[in-house]
């Protein structure tokens, strides 16, 4: 039997004669509204050391870093989670030098480049929601004007703070957002009603950081952000020194952690260069 889904974890499958539970229990996907996840490149980067993700291990250890946004279609709309660096970065094929040298940044495809190629308008996306608001996630954020936006709100109280700098926020790129229909959240949301796609709070690397669970026609995954930077620390459980608080990142790991077990869900580390794999061919859809 497959594992619970969240949705039929919280259904109330008690209340259904056992045949039909039992109907829904073995076919959870029978009741799938998101029909796939498609993965855009939003952006690239190198790094020379990996310690600077994972104190005190793999220090000078290069690396790939994918930069990944995802749209979710979903049978009552479109879900654009994270926007990647901006479009405008294509214009600096030599890339850009952060972290005093040890991290590059590319844009080698837009966005808005690998949209147009699946026919997709900005103003067709009527939801968007952002891991966390650092200027590789949120670059394209003024592309989708017709989205309501579901932010945490003490990432949204952080952003339009006095010193969003603190945080490593640049508001350049997100400024547009102050025109978008916004639902400040305190917790969980459920983003079309039905428990296919909902935004879970996992606060550590941004005072309002989130992930996403989504519920595939092949099975549930849960698009985590910078909860985790590489999958090598979900092993080493390492926390990188600026994650905003790294006691609160800790908890929020072992949260998500226990609801992927419970749910038979798989985590998408979205900086992984394993998701460089679907940089060749973005965008790319998965089902
Ligand atoms: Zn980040």
């Amino acid at each position: 039997m497959k594992k619970p889904t969240l949705r039929n974890l919280t259904s109330g499958l008690a209340a259904l004669p056992v045949a039909m539970a039992m109907v829904i229990a073995v076919s959870p996907n029978a009741l799938a509204a998101v029909e796939k996840i498609t993965v855009f490149e939003c952006g690239q980067a190198i790094t020379s050391d990996k310690s600077i993700f994972s104190p005190g291990i793999e220090a000078d250890v290069a690396s790939d870093i994918a930069i990944n946004c995802y749209l979710i279609t979903h049978d009552k709309g479109l879900m654009i989670w994270d926007t990647g660096l901006a479009d405008g970065l294509i214009n600096k094929p030599e890339g850009v030098s952060l972290a005093g040298g040890k991290l590059k940044i590319f844009v080698k495809k837009t966005l808005s480049a690998q949209m147009k190629e699946m026919g997709i308008k900005p103003d067709q996306v009527k939801h968007m929601a952002f891991s966390h608001m650092h200027p590789d996630i949120t670059g394209n954020s003024s592309a989708f004007t017709s989205a309501t936006w579901y932010v945490q709100k003490p990432e949204f109280d952080a952003a339009f703070s006095k010193d969003p700098k603190k945080y490593r926020f640049n508001p350049k790129t997100y400024s547009g957002l102050k025109n978008n229909k916004t639902v400040k959240l305190d917790g969980k949301r459920d983003v079309f009603g039905d428990g296919s796609v909902v935004i879970m709070p996992a606060p550590g690397h941004t005072p309002g950081s989130q992930v996403l669970y989504v519920e595939l026609p092949s099975g549930p995954v849960i698009l985590a952000g910078d909860l985790w930077a590489f999958e090598t620390n979900r092993i080493n459980k390492s926390i990188p020194e600026n994650d905003f608080d790294i006691e609160a990142t800790r908890k929020s790991r072992v949260k998500v952690e226990a609801l992927a077990k419970k749910t038979g869900a798989k985590i998408w580390v979205m900086h992984d260069p394993g998701q460089n794999a679907t940089m060749a061919h973005a965008p790319q859809s998965m089902r």
